[in-house]
């Protein structure tokens, strides 16, 4: 079996009835901002892992995870119940490719997120190396209600530390809420109200975009995108879209 580490719960983060963010601390440390590493519990006598996007700056002393109840889901439900002191297993090493070393050269970055799929970008956010690579880097981040817009703080303090070279779009689908757009993140590519709003555009010669979360919004905005000209980044073969779908 893989090498697991033990992690302590310092704090959690209740951001609504569904939805957790658990600080840990550990003994692991190494990842690029971007990656996600395997969180586990034993339940009923066996290791039950799953896969879950590091939220935090790699400097600093606590991990963070931020994730949504799943109610018939065997983990999520679980890890949502602990509490600062309990213990949870972390995977040896973090992994994956939505992190900003693979994106080629280009001028503008945009992450587009559903649900806690923000929580690697925060973490791409939190750190230097995308402000020195990118002259525009746009967020857009959708959720049904403004009760799952979390990480509001963190998102403003962004927004304050780098003025114009930073855009945030809020996306809320279920709700009219004054500053969201409220549209699913495709729909509003399709009709253009998304990118009006940031002034500028998603092309081939620019950009290159990030999708985290639902497999349907990231499906949606691929199929779109390669209309335009985009194609999927590989390391053989550079593209513009790079995705992680979590469900
Ligand atoms: C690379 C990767 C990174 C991930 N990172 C995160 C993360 O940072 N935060 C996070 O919340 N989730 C993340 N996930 C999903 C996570 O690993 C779990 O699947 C999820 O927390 C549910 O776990 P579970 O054991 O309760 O249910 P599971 O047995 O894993 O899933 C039960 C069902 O729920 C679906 N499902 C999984 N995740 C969700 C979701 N978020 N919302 C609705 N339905 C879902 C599954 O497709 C499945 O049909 C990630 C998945 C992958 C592949």
């Amino acid at each position: 079996m893989a090498g697991w580490l033990t992690g302590k719960v310092t704090e959690k983060i209740q951001w609504n009835d569904r939805l957790f963010s658990l600080r840990i601390q550990s003994a692991f440390k190494d990842f690029v901002p971007g990656q996600f590493v395997r969180v586990a519990l034993d339940i009923e006598g066996e290791r039950v892992a799953r896969p879950y996007s590091l939220v935090n700056n790699p400097d600093d002393d606590t991990l963070e995870i931020f994730f949504n109840i799943v109610l018939e889901g065997p983990l999520s439900p679980r890890l949502a119940a602990l509490e600062a002191g309990d213990e949870v297993f972390l995977s040896e090493k973090a992994t994956g490719f939505l992190i900003i070393n693979e994106v080629p050269e280009c001028r503008h970055l945009w992450l587009l997120a559903t649900g806690t799929g923000v929580g690697p970008f925060l973490s791409i956010l939190n750190s230097q190396q995308a402000w020195l690579r990118f002259e525009k880097i746009v967020l857009a981040y959708s959720v049904r209600d403004l009760s799952e817009l979390s990480y509001r703080q963190q998102i403003s303090a962004i927004e304050k530390q780098h003025g114009d070279q930073f855009l945030f779009v809020p996306f809320i689908t279920r709700e009219e809420v004054a500053g969201a757009i409220n549209k699913r993140i495709p729909e509003s590519l399709e009709e253009g109200s998304f990118e009006q709003r940031t002034g500028i555009n998603i092309n081939e010669n620019d950009s290159h975009v990030m999708m985290c979360g639902n497999s349907a919004m990231i499906s949606s905005v691929t199929e779109c995108l390669e209309k335009r000209g985009l194609r999927k980044h590989r390391r053989r073969e550079p593209g513009h879209i790079t995705i992680e779908k979590y469900h």
